[in-house]
């Protein structure tokens, strides 16, 4: 286990903080916040790649491009995820819900501990309730340790919240409170973010690209300042990444010129991204392959599991168990994408004026992340705010309107 990181209030960064809107260390993920990673030299600073010209495809950010706006709930918990078990009459529930903004990033994690207090029972059949991130990462473990598995769900992963996230490596990214959580629960996160991260790497390199490293750039006119203290009413949402510093590279300072933006303060790392569509894509079909099976299903009360005939049952509903399991600990917080339409030849992210940009290959995400962890806490509006769209889209074209050269 890495040292415990120093403990800091990343979440209000400085003005001129050269992080992606809180979306530090991780990069895009439209819902980490401010990362100590650039509260420290950058590493490669001015080095020799750093200087060299590196041309990027602009984003076409016209307001005629944009084909979708969606709008998700993350699963927050004070506490971090639910992980418990409970008997609900003669079935054995396990609990995996409540991963804020990090539940396609400690998927795999998260799942592999869920399935292994499910396989403690020695099940023949296992149930899983939810088709999001979690009940299909915890089916697809339950299956490769040797169960067989069906799946319940109201709606299936492209219906599913989890299909409308931004798909970035961001692991601890709204997943607890620094005091309610605890310091104990650093270590559960680090094990299932070092599992996730590992399993990862098996989904790298497929066609279609499910899962691939991206670089993403941080454009600002002012240099990183340090860490600011919390405002009055922010919350001291966990920051754990430091545990992990091994795994992923750091900010780069680019040198003026060396890239097509136009600021001087322009920092370059490389990120982990999921292309939904085709991730969610292959864990659906890996999933039937292996003998799968799923079973449209809407339950209103615990009871309602336990009457399945499947004893042992891993619980993944997502921001539904509040309402399923009368669970108030879960705080919504509401993240708005809009889609511009896709384009292959831009292969990284960027970061500029509080608004996050992504290139999948299933579309371009753009988000406003001001306000960093605060943004959207407590808001359960599911509908697209006009507004907020216009006023991303257009920071993003000023960027390209007037901060671009594509020749250096
Ligand atoms: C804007 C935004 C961006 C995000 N970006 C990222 C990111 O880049 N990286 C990252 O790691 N995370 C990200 N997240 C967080 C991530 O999307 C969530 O943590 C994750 O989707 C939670 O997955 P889940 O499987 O628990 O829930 P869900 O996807 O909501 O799945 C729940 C499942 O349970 C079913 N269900 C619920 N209630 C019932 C019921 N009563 N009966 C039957 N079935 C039920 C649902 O139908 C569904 O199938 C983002 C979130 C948002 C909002």
């Amino acid at each position: 286990m890495s040292p415990v990181a120093p403990a800091v209030h990343r979440r209000r960064l400085l003005q001129g903080s050269a992080t992606f809107g809180g979306l530090g260390l991780f990069g895009l993920g439209g819902c980490a916040t401010a990362g100590s990673s650039l509260a420290g030299p950058p590493t490669g600073a001015m080095g020799a790649a750093a200087r060299s010209f590196t041309p990027l495809a602009p984003v076409r950010a016209e307001r005629d491009r944009i084909f979708d706006v969606t709008v998700c709930l993350r699963p927050f918990r004070a506490a971090g995820p639910r992980l418990d078990t409970e008997e609900i009459g003669d079935a054995f529930v396990v609990h995996n819900y409540g991963h804020g903004g990090s539940g396609w990033s400690l998927s795999w994690g998260s799942g592999t501990i869920a399935v292994g207090k499910a396989m403690s029972k020695s099940p023949r059949k296992i149930a899983v309730i939810g088709c999001g991130a979690l009940g299909l990462t915890s089916a697809i473990l339950a299956q490769r340790a040797g169960a067989e598995v069906t799946i319940y769900a109201k709606e299936l992963l492209p219906q599913a919240r989890s299909a409308r996230a931004t798909g970035s490596w961001t692991p601890d990214s709204r997943i607890a409170l620094t005091d309610v959580a605890g310091p104990a629960f650093g270590e559960l996160w680090e094990e299932m973010a070092r599992t996730s991260f590992k399993t990862y790497r098996n989904y790298l390199g497929l066609p279609g690209k499910p899962v691939e490293w991206t670089d993403r750039y941080s454009v600002n006119d002012e240099e990183h300042s340090g860490h600011g203290p919390l405002k009055p009413g922010e919350l001291d949402f966990g920051e754990y990444a430091d545990r992990i510093r091994d795994l992923t590279p750091r900010w780069e300072a680019m040198a003026p010129g060396s890239t097509p933006f136009q600021a001087p303060f322009v920092r370059r790392t490389s990120s982990m991204q999921f292309n939904i569509a085709d991730y969610g894509h292959t864990l659906m079909s890996d999933f039937l392959l292996a003998g799968g099976k799923i079973e449209r299903r809407e339950f209103h009360i615990p009871a309602d599991i336990a009457a399945l005939p499947e004893k042992v049952v891993i619980n993944c509903p997502g921001y539904g168990g509040r309402a399923l399991w009368k669970d108030e600990s879960i705080v919504p917080v509401r993240g708005q994408i809009q889609w511009l339409i896709p384009q292959p030849e831009v292969n990284y992210g960027v970061y500029y004026k509080e608004v996050s940009v992504l290139s999948r290959t299933d579309g371009i995400v753009v988000q406003a992340v001001e306000g960093g962890d605060m943004k959207g806490y407590k808001n359960e509006a599911e509908i697209p705010d006009r507004g907020e769209t216009d006023r991303a889209v257009a920071v993003v074209a000023e960027l390209y309107g007037s901060r671009f050269s594509a020749r250096g």
